[in-house]
């Protein structure tokens, strides 16, 4: 289902750029035609409006996924702002449009048999009693066309048009649903004969089936005959979509997105980093407390800007000075760093090196807590 229905590689392929291609050239037959027929000004104008157009989506797709990369604002800097400020982004923005535009213009499935790596890995999951887009070969084999036109002359003592049925019947009988038109081949966006089984380049789109489906209704055999089952479901004609592969697969993802909830779940919104000064020792001060200078570190995961502050926690007492200024705060989506000394009480230090918690606050709710060590005089 990822690969045919999900994936954004089959995505734009099939629900843009093919859209476009069949809007300008025409269905695949006209398509080949084209392809075959010399350069007149028809056809120049059609190959040079489809790759404009072609490349403007692919254009549109690379400072999308720019976005996801750089963000949104810094995109748009790109594009408003003169080109000399950021001459290393629009560079970007060109390298990536043009890898999109050879991707889908040219390349196209060939980056799902060739380059994408979850294809591959697509076949090592795969086993008998795996669903997937299959021919029926049970009912489809020997497959052949249908005769209904033929003229019989053989056998020669067949002369009666009641004879002549009989012996079409009799020919056809013979015959599996597969009326060989080739209509499945042609659909494909990979050109691959899913008659001949589940292959690699298959990205189960289903335009097989939609194509036999049509082809077994003119016939007026049933539809089917390529349509979504495993090869013990063909023929033995067992459906079980719960197997000991299936539950084994199951549970590991369950248990995966169990492990995710509880990560994104006990994620704080900011981290704090709190470590005390390299090379600096403890100093007494004149009030009777003892000072350590520590240098922080803050990364604010959120969409708004913070304004922080720290509060002692344990032991209870405690205070901050913060060096520069005096309302630390870090923007959204950013980090900022400073230093502060953290005071406290020579009586509450146990001796030369003490365990601390402080508490780091935004409008007076507490964000997260921070352990860190102090030093005292050694006792
Ligand atoms: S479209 Fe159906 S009938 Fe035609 S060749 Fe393919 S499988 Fe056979
Ligand atoms: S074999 Fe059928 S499902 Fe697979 S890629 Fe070709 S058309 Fe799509």
């Amino acid at each position: 289902m990822f690969c045919g229905w999900i994936c954004p590689q089959t995505v734009f392929m099939e629900l843009v750029y093919r859209k476009v291609e069949y809007w300008i050239d025409g269905d695949y037959n006209a398509q080949k035609k084209l392809d075959n027929a010399p350069w007149t000004s028809d056809k120049i104008i059609k190959r040079v409006s489809k790759h404009i157009i072609f490349f403007a989506i692919a254009v549109l797709i690379a400072n999308t996924f720019l976005s996801y990369i750089i963000g949104f604002d810094q995109v748009k800097k790109i594009v408003t702002e003169p080109l000399s400020l950021h001459m290393s982004g629009f560079i970007a923005m060109i390298i990536f449009s043009f890898v999109f535009y050879i991707v889908f213009a040219r390349l196209r499935e060939q980056v799902c048999t060739t380059i994408c790596p979850y294809g591959r890995l697509q076949g090592v999951m795969l086993d008998n009693k795996s669903l997937v887009v299959a021919y029926d070969f049970v009912r489809g084999e020997p497959r052949g066309k249908i005769q209904k036109n033929k003229t019989i002359s053989e056998p020669a003592a067949v002369a009666t048009v009641d004879a002549t049925e009989d012996y079409i019947s009799s020919v056809q009988n013979k015959l599996g649903d597969c009326i060989d038109c080739k209509l499945c081949i042609h659909v494909c966006p990979t050109g691959i004969d899913i008659r001949n089984g589940t292959q690699l380049e298959c990205v189960n789109c289903t335009a097989c089936m939609d194509a036999c489906d049509d082809v077994m209704v003119k016939v007026q055999r049933p539809r089917g005959l390529i349509r979504i089952d495993s090869i013990e479901g063909i023929e033995k004609g067992e459906h079980k979509i719960f197997n000991a592969r299936t539950i084994a697969y199951s549970a590991v993802l369950l248990i995966l997105i169990g492990v995710e909830i509880a990560l994104f779940s006990l994620r704080s919104d900011v981290e704090v980093l709190l470590l005390r000064t390299g090379g600096l020792l403890s100093q007494e001060q004149s009030d009777g407390t003892i000072s350590n200078l520590y240098n922080y570190q803050m990364i604010n995961k959120t969409a708004d800007s913070l304004a922080v502050e720290f509060k002692m926690l344990e032991p209870e007492t405690g205070t901050f000075e913060i060096i520069g200024d005096k309302n630390p705060s870090v923007g959204k989506n950013s980090k900022s760093e400073g230093a502060v000394f953290i005071k406290i009480p020579k009586d509450k230090l146990e001796g030369g090196k003490n365990k601390i918690l402080v508490g780091v606050y935004s409008k007076g709710k507490l964000i997260t807590k921070v352990k860190t060590t102090f030093f005292g005089p050694i006792k």
